[in-house]
């Protein structure tokens, strides 16, 4: 498969892991990588800018492939030396950098000094249009069936991909929804240049998570995911468990939700110990709509080769045949 994508990024087949905390360890980026896909590394997955230059060295001795960093740039509990992280990805020689969240201006005279590729993730236009404005080389387009931060808009791929063929000049991921060979043909359809898979990822073998969790999103229907953090502008969707459910209730009661009021439920370390336990109850765990699509946990070649096998069965035949 040959896209813009494919050919800036220098990858076989037009498919990007998203960056997912506690997820994106060298294990799951150099397995995606390997498979002919783009892996990416979780900066904030490290708890230092020295473990993430150790991190990267794990992953090289891993993959000879690209593989990317991603930074994320929203709340959280602790302060976060960004600049550090991004001067580490810079010193390690890493050439693709997926940031997400806030605006990534700040960082981008150092990344691009660096002959550094940024994808931007975005979960609107405008910011997709404000991250072509200020330099970066492409952007991820998040719909709301995402995993972890969709935004505030609530509108879906369905509509944001064709508007974004519509409006961006610089190349586009479809993300959001996204495990298939339908989703990568229809997302190919509707003018992405590829797609980017979380959720997806997750579930297969190599991901460096518990088979507990793993098997309960395989189990999981299009329905069991909730979304938090609503009263605080800072939606995230998550998989519908007792902890996700406890915090909804302390949403919806009257008055204004503190964070405080919510930050022993939703602590990324008690996500950390879920993945790491099996434990399904102890924390809150990202989840995207798409585990309703998901039903076995096949190794990342397996699951890519299918992926774009599908797409391309679909484009020669399906849509040939609709055409002809
Ligand atoms: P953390 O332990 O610092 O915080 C836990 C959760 O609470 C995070 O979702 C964070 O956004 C939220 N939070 C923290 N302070 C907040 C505040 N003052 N107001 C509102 N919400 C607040 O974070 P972590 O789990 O270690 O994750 C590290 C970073 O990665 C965070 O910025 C988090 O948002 C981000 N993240 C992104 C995704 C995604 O979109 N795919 C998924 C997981 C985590």
């Amino acid at each position: 498969m040959r896209t813009r994508i494919t050919e800036s990024l220098g990858i076989e087949f037009p498919i990007v892991q998203g960056g997912m905390q506690w997820v994106g360890l060298a294990e799951m980026a150099s397995a995606v990588s390997n498979a002919g896909g783009l892996g990416i590394l979780t900066g904030l997955t490290q708890t230092s800018p020295a473990e993430l230059v150790n991190e990267i060295e794990r992953c090289r001795s891993m993959t000879a492939k690209p593989f990317a960093v991603n930074l994320t740039i929203l709340p959280t509990i602790k302060p976060i030396p960004y600049q550090d992280y991004a001067q580490a990805i810079v010193d390690s020689g890493v050439k693709i950098v997926e940031t997400a969240g806030r605006n990534p201006e700040p960082f981008l005279p150092l990344f691009k000094s660096a002959g550094i590729k940024v994808i931007h993730k975005c979960t609107s236009i405008r910011h997709a249009l404000k991250a072509e404005k200020i330099g970066c080389d492409m952007v991820s387009v998040d719909g709301f069936e995402c995993a972890g931060h969709p935004g505030e808009d609530d509108v879906t791929n369905m509509i944001l991909l064709p508007l974004a063929a519509k409006r961006l000049k610089i190349p586009f991921l479809a993300s959001g929804g996204l495990g298939d060979g339908k989703g990568l043909a229809a997302a190919l359809a509707m003018g992405a240049d590829g797609i980017n898979m979380g959720t997806r990822f997750m579930v297969t073998k190599e991901a460096p998570i518990h088979e507990k969790v793993k098997q309960k999103m395989v189990e999981a229907t299009e329905l069991d995911t909730s979304l938090i953090y609503r009263t605080l502008s800072n939606t995230a969707r998550v998989f519908k468990n007792s902890v996700a459910q406890q915090v909804i209730e302390i949403e919806s009661m009257p008055g204004k939700t503190q964070f405080e009021d919510l930050q022993s439920l939703v602590q990324g370390v008690k996500g950390r110990e879920l993945f790491d336990t099996g434990d399904l109850d102890k924390g809150i765990w990202s989840a995207g709509m798409i585990v309703g699509l998901i039903d076995d946990i096949p190794t990342c070649h397996e699951l890519i080769s299918r992926i774009v096998a599908e797409a391309e069965e679909i484009i020669k035949r399906r849509l040939i045949e609709a055409v002809s």
